[in-house]
């Protein structure tokens, strides 16, 4: 292995001394098998600092809906460069792509701009307790918002410090959060109505906003329950909850509309990020003018020096533009090569005579390995049974995967591109079916 990766490890080494812990993002520090250093990509391909060559299902973590540096991206993104790259006031492409989100997205009335997921994760949660006067948020265990202070809970809790399943303690994912917050947050298990429905009855008129990914895509891409976001949906209503939708991985991923478009279930407020530009920072926070007017009145403070960075701006209109342009082929060609991915792995595997369970969707799905024998079906439907997967073995796979040229995420899911060809299907089950054989 030394030899395969002699440049990555020796500029690990001298990143360590400079940058903490080498990485710029402690996610980075999971990587397997350690954190290496890329080059340059091309498509659906990525090359590492030593020459070796991948087929990327990491893809930026999400965003490279169209692969890697895509023409008419790059190509819109540096003519604004050139022409100015921030000028702290308003530009004519601002409105151009508040328009077309407004458009694209069924809840969003009107729409900001900021950079990451999670400042946008922030501007909601600051809606939603100024409309409602009320303080606590409540989330779902296994979900993840941004690492800021004030939601940063239970992303990967150890349950035996969790507690009960279906009544879960909120906990801190990082030491020297803010201590205060907990008793502003409420956790409860994901895809269950009953227990929310036991809840709410008792706490409802306390709950500012009610955040969730419509899709679970942080913690195994798990899909929700028929009728799971309808019954949010009013129970958000009844019980005067802002309902927020938390698109930053599913956005313009599993429709152009999103989530709420692909289950057709409109939110109060809604963030999207990630495959917003393919790759260049925006973040857009949107939802009903209701809520959204309390910034533009000036009363609910939304700020930040780089928002609406007139080249990350062009790069997300170009993106649009291929989407709303080439929708149906880069929708159809995701669910088709992704699809074929999902049901080869189940074939190889079952040819082995491995357990596995694969769940999601051709654009974005989970893989992994049941430490107990488990229906093949809504297998891991919330965090409680997301923790029946072998997560040593799953690493032990996706270090071997890497050494074979697939680059993919620890945690379990698979993100595709509208580039992954057939070829790079047929290579990746070639690989799959080697690793399983010889690991597993
Ligand atoms: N929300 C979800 C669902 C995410 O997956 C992420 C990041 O992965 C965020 C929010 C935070 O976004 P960012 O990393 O851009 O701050």
């Amino acid at each position: 292995m030394s030899e395969r990766y002699a440049r990555s490890i020796a500029d690990l080494e001298r990143s360590k001394k400079s940058l903490a812990g080498g990485v710029s993002s402690n996610v980075r520090l999971g990587d397997k098998p350690f954190p290496l250093f890329f080059e340059r990509g091309t498509g659906s391909h990525l090359w590492d600092v030593d020459g070796n060559e991948y087929i990327d299902y990491v893809l930026g973590r999400g965003p490279l809906l169209l692969g890697h540096t895509p023409p008419e991206v790059i190509q819109a993104t540096c003519d604004q460069m050139w022409r100015g790259q921030i000028y702290a006031a308003q530009h004519e492409l601002e409105f151009e792509l508040s328009e077309r989100v407004s458009r694209i997205v069924p809840c969003a009335d009107l729409v900001r701009f900021g950079i990451s997921g999670s400042e946008a994760v922030h501007g909601a949660l600051r809606l939603a307790r100024a409309a409602t006067g009320r303080q606590t948020v409540l989330k779902f265990e296994g979900q993840y918002h941004g690492w800021l202070d004030n939601i940063l809970y239970s992303l990967s809790p150890d349950p035996n410090r969790a507690g009960d399943a279906l009544h879960p303690a909120a906990l801190a994912e990082s030491a020297g959060q803010f201590s205060g917050t907990e008793s502003h947050v409420v956790v409860l298990p994901w895809n269950n109505i009953p227990v929310l429905e036991e809840y709410l009855a008792q706490h409802g008129t306390t709950i500012a906003a009610i955040i969730t990914e419509p899709v679970m895509c942080n913690t195994a891409v798990i899909p929700p329950l028929p009728g799971y976001l309808e019954a949010l949906r009013d129970l958000c209503t009844q019980y005067g909850i802002v309902l927020i939708f938390d698109e930053v991985i599913t956005g313009f991923r599993l429709s152009l509309a999103g989530a709420q478009g692909r289950f057709n279930v409109k939110p109060d407020l809604t963030i999207f990020g990630k495959a917003i530009a393919n790759g260049m920072p925006i973040s857009c926070l949107a939802g009903r003018e209701q809520y959204m007017g309390l910034i533009a009145a000036g009363k609910v403070g939304h700020g930040g020096t780089y928002n609406s960075l007139p080249p990350a701006v062009a790069g997300a209109i170009a993106t649009l533009d291929m989407l709303e342009r080439d929708g149906a082929a880069v929708y159809a060609t995701m669910e088709r090569t992704g699809g074929r991915l999902m049901d080869g792995i189940k074939q190889r595997a079952a040819k082995l005579g491995i357990p596995v369970v694969v769940q999601g969707y051709g654009p974005i799905f989970y893989m992994g390995f049941p430490t107990t024998e488990v229906a093949a079906d809504q297998a891991v439907y919330d965090y409680r049974s997301s923790l029946a997967m072998d997560q040593e073995l799953y690493t032990h796979f996706v270090s071997a995967m890497v050494d074979r040229g697939v680059r993919i995420i620890p945690r379990g899911n698979w993100f595709l591109s509208s580039t992954h060809s057939d070829a790079d299907i047929d290579q990746t089950l070639d690989a799959v079916e080697a690793v399983l054989a010889e690991t597993i």
